[in-house]
């Protein structure tokens, strides 16, 4: 199916004549996804993993038959795939169960969400940012010194900006992170509804991803983690269905990755996330149009005065981020939410690299496969009545 084609499949258009270009924060859901949660719960709703009844028994096989989904969605193998509550838990699990302690330095890019900065102060590391250029690109030539100057630190970085669109090279940058013997996580949150990912080719030791951006359900997200990696790590949470043995003074743990899926699961939602993949891998164009958007809206934005435009990168997807002189962002989107148009303003959760631009944040405008050009026609007339307005 076609990009175009698929506005139908989401019920939340059907009841709102809504634009909605907050797709970075979270995507609406395919009729296919609340299907599958809502026979989870109308005909197998079970716990997996512990019982021997044939519930319990089909609960297990979905909830494990959809990890092997998510897995090979990102070319992984389903035992190095860790279901976790989204990537923030994701980056946390990391910094707990294999960084702290280890590690004393953690090298960040000047991108990064909230998410990938907080897991690393909380545990006492050192952070060091990685130099970047005027178009928001990290300087490769800079994160070379400061590898050299921190050879065997961990280095986490995001594989595409929430707040400007910017794709960073991850390829590349974990290859020469790894000359200087780093381990590397890929933040994926925004990059696993825009891009194809396959961890081994680009060898990240960790990936963190959410389904919610993803047209999944929100409360479930992965960590992907290579196997030797994985094994190697102490669970980052006790409880029950990740043991082999417990009397009242020690435990043993069972292999990854249940290890660290402590507690009875997000059954529903995981069940829910493999149903959003599989949706997504039947659209055949998502990143084409994408593209399509990007280009569209940045020239329509380029054609209004006095807009700051910050996603001028070649390499940008999914998001694109502009202020208007002497307007506040805020007052914006306020205004264009009274018009039905459903877009975000501020910091998006990355509040350093406002402040590195010396703005305290942004407009920001997120695709998903079911936006048009028509939703970016409909933004740009919104948006001349607001500045209109507040002139
Ligand atoms: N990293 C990035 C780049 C994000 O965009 C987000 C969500 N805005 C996160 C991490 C955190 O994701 P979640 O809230 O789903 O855990």
């Amino acid at each position: 199916m076609k990009s175009r084609d698929c506005k139908k499949d989401f019920p939340f258009f059907s009841n709102e004549s809504i634009t909605y270009l907050d797709n970075a924060a979270t995507t609406q859901k395919p009729q296919v996804v609340l299907d599958a949660v809502n026979a989870y719960y109308t005909h197998y709703c079970s716990n997996t993993h512990r019982g021997s009844h044939d519930l319990g028994n089909q609960a297990t096989i979905a909830y494990e038959k959809s990890r092997e989904v998510i897995a090979q969605f990102i070319g992984a193998e389903s035992r190095e795939l860790v279901f976790t509550r989204g990537t923030t838990e994701a980056i946390n699990l990391v910094a707990q169960s294999f960084v702290a302690g280890n590690f004393s330095t953690v090298l960040l890019s000047h991108l990064e969400h909230h998410s990938n900065i907080l897991p690393w102060q909380m545990h006492g590391l050192n952070i060091e940012v990685i130099p970047m250029d005027d178009n928001l690109n990290i300087d490769i030539e800079g994160f070379h010194e400061l590898l050299q100057e921190n050879p065997k630190s961990f280095v986490s970085i995001t594989h595409i900006s929430n707040a400007f669109g910017i794709i960073n090279p991850v390829k590349e940058l974990i290859a020469l992170a790894h000359e200087y013997e780093c381990v590397v996580l890929i933040d994926g949150a925004q990059a696993l509804a825009h891009t194809t990912i396959d961890v081994k080719d680009i060898n990240a030791d960790f990936y963190a991803v959410s389904a919610h951006k993803v047209y999944g359900p929100t409360g479930i997200g992965a960590l992907y983690g290579k196997y030797e990696l994985l094994s190697q790590m102490p669970p980052y949470q006790g409880g029950g269905s990740m043991i082999k043995d417990v009397t009242f003074h020690d435990a043993t743990f069972l292999d990854p990755p249940l290890r660290f899926e402590a507690g009875t699961q997000a059954i529903a939602q995981v069940i829910g996330f493999a149903a959003a993949v599989n949706y997504l891998s039947s659209i055949e164009d998502s990143q084409s149009h994408d593209k399509e958007l990007m280009d569209y809206a940045k020239s329509e934005l380029k054609r209004i005065d006095n807009v700051i435009l910050y996603s001028e990168a070649e390499n940008v997807c999914g998001n694109i981020s502009f202020t208007l002189h002497g307007i506040h962002h805020d007052d914006i989107a306020i205004l264009l939410s009274k018009q039905k148009i459903m877009l975000r303003s501020g910091h998006h959760c990355a509040l350093p690299i406002m402040r590195t631009l010396g703005i305290e944040g942004t407009v920001r405008l997120s695709f998903a496969i079911y936006n048009s050009k028509e939703d970016i026609d409909l933004t740009i007339e919104a948006l001349y009545k607001a500045i209109k307005m507040l002139s």
